[in-house]
């Protein structure tokens, strides 16, 4: 089922856009079934889910972290991690920091946007991105990476709404691409779209899409 899921939304993905398998919850098992696939990348939201699969899973899977990361939890991912998709404050970037310097390593981030209607969702608004972007405490930071942005659309059937807010996005992107990265080839990223919602976030210029029922079928929090 999972490599007949993953070959369908593959099929209907252009070249251009990277496909992040969202396995949290799910057991290692479903995770090597993905992986015999051909699938490499995998999205949890979870620091020490996502530690405990990592350590039994094969060392080539990329690890992206999409969920709302404490910062007393940012060491169990540093020494391993891809990408970062989620990062929500000045606070916590610079946390990542200090905790990928001591690993020696610059760790790729995204920054997350507020796009939805819904309060709840986590993620930075265009004034804090652009305080963050130009303080003097980012210019110090040599072990982080901004490779772009992520958001996450409202949960609702109105299609309108979740492509206004794609494109909300996309905007956003532009805006800090031209004026904090314009000669910044890594700044390529927008992460966005779903289960539900991929196919409108591609339309919209997604180059990642974090996808999880769809490949491994509905989620179970109760077990
Ligand atoms: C769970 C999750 C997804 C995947 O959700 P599905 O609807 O199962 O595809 C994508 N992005 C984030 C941030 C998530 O937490």
């Amino acid at each position: 089922m999972i490599k007949e899921n993953l070959e369908k939304i593959r099929a209907t993905l252009p070249k251009s856009v990277t496909l992040v398998a969202v396995s949290k919850t799910k057991p290692v098992s479903d995770l090597q079934e993905a992986y015999d696939a051909g699938q490499r990348i995998f999205g949890e939201n979870h620091a020490l889910e996502m530690r405990d699969k990592h350590e039994v899973l094969p060392a080539d899977i990329q690890w992206h972290f999409i969920g709302h990361l404490q910062t007393n939890k940012i060491k169990y991912i540093i020494p391993f991690v891809t990408l970062i998709h989620s990062i929500d404050s000045a606070n916590l970037l610079e946390a990542v920091n200090k905790e990928a310097k001591k690993h020696d390593r610059v760790v790729d981030c995204l920054l997350q946007f507020h796009i939805a209607m819904e309060e709840t969702k986590f993620g930075l608004d265009m004034e804090e991105a652009q305080q963050l972007l130009e303080s003097d405490e980012f210019k110090q930071m040599q072990n982080v990476r901004i490779c772009g942005v992520m958001g996450m659309a409202t949960f609702t059937d109105d299609e309108a709404e979740v492509r206004k807010e794609f494109k909300h996005l996309k905007k956003i992107f532009d805006t800090l691409k031209v004026k904090y990265f314009t000669d910044q080839s890594q700044f390529k990223e927008i992460s966005m779209g779903m289960s539900d919602d991929y196919p409108i976030a591609v339309e919209e210029g997604a180059t990642l899409v974090r996808v999880g029922s769809k490949i491994f079928g509905a989620r179970n929090y109760n077990v």
